[in-house]
């Protein structure tokens, strides 16, 4: 837990989000600025400021969490028509909050991967 982290205060329920998901590892939530009619996010709750935080020891929870973006994905029922995942890291990558998140994005074909 970051005192200062956003989504650390969406876990402890200290900021509300609309939950889709959650488990003792994992939380799942729609995005409040959805850039697509399906965006989700899908956080471990364990505070990891980005991907690049992670460690040899962690691949447990990311499998874990890898294999319940998917199962997000279906409940929200954009598996089969199919959807884009994204992970932004740090200033480059377009990160703008610094918690580890997967953006699933999809109900609609999604346009080129990386804008100019
Ligand atoms: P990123 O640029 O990858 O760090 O994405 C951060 C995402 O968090 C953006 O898509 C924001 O719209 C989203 N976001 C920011 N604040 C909230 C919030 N309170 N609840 C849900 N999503 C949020
Ligand atoms: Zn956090």
């Amino acid at each position: 837990m970051s005192e200062s982290c956003l989504f650390c205060k969406i876990v402890s329920g200290a900021i509300p989000a609309g939950k889709i998901y959650e488990d003792d590892q994992v939380l799942a939530f729609h995005d409040i600025h959805p850039q697509t009619p399906v965006h989700a996010l899908v956080i471990p709750k364990r505070h990891l400021s980005s991907l690049d935080d992670l460690q040899a020891t962690d691949r447990g929870e990311a499998g874990h969490l890898l294999e319940r973006v998917a199962h997000v994905a279906r409940e929200l029922g954009v598996a089969d028509a199919g959807y884009r995942t994204v992970i932004n890291t740090r200033e480059h990558g377009g990160q703008e909050v610094d918690h580890l998140h997967i953006h699933i994005l999809g109900g609609r074909r999604v346009g080129p991967m990386v804008s100019r």
